[in-house]
């Protein structure tokens, strides 16, 4: 290479603006995908207990699974916290009156996308946590619906008969999680929350979810 190629000249500045947005890439790849070295395909953190108890059980019941999630300790941050991948407080809220988040006073950003969330009964305050891959908004709104309907399958309806004489009392739903397009992620975190829910007090019934539960001894140990 002639000297002359080297100096700066019009042609190699979008060359170099090519490397630094490259560099830019990977240095952010290398941010999110860490984990997925070890082929992992997740990541789970779990927070620090003496000789890594939580961790090695965590492990064991995500290897016996079949799941490729890595489990990391990690020490002062809450499970809830770090489980969610973005500020869940950064309002994205739409005041829409069909919105079951809004208008019920719940919490959480009701249009983001990837959540979990939880419907609360206002009566006995028992919880139903569930998952979605589109937003509390568009989910809660089939809810409303089911619910209106009577559908066997309404979640609030079947509550209602269940524990209240078929008067349908007060939900609200909150978002409890923000994992965009990490499914995996979102899922576990659901099951982590579901175990977390006193079995008296929990709508969610085994043929509700299929995902590997985790140990409530685990859990109620964080
Ligand atoms: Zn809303
Ligand atoms: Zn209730």
């Amino acid at each position: 290479m002639r000297s002359r190629d080297l100096q700066p000249t019009y042609h190699n500045i979008p060359l170099l603006k090519f490397f630094q947005v490259e560099r830019e890439q990977k240095r952010r790849e290398k941010r999110e995908s860490w984990y997925r070295k070890g082929g992992f395909d997740s990541v789970i953190f779990v927070p620090a207990t003496s000789a890594s108890e939580l961790k090695n059980r965590y492990m064991e019941e995500v290897k016996g699974a079949g799941f490729k999630v890595k489990v990391v300790e990690q020490s002062g941050v809450t499970l809830k916290r770090i489980l969610q991948r973005s500020d869940p407080f950064r309002e994205n809220r739409c005041n829409n009156i069909n919105c079951l988040v809004c208008s019920t006073g719940g919490k959480g950003p009701c249009r983001s996308t990837g959540v979990t969330y939880e419907l609360v009964c206002q009566l006995c305050r028992s919880r139903y946590i569930g998952e979605t891959s589109r937003s509390a908004y568009t989910r809660g709104k089939e809810h409303l619906q089911a619910l209106e309907q009577r559908e066997h399958s309404s979640i609030m309806w079947r509550h209602s008969c269940e524990k209240h004489d078929g008067n349908v009392p007060g939900f609200t739903m909150n978002v409890t999680g923000v994992f965009q397009g990490d499914a995996m992620l979102r899922q576990i975190s659901e099951s982590v929350q579901i175990n977390k829910v006193q079995q008296d007090q929990l709508i969610n019934t085994k043929s509700d979810w299929n995902y590997f539960r985790i140990p409530g001894a685990v859990v109620t140990k964080s």
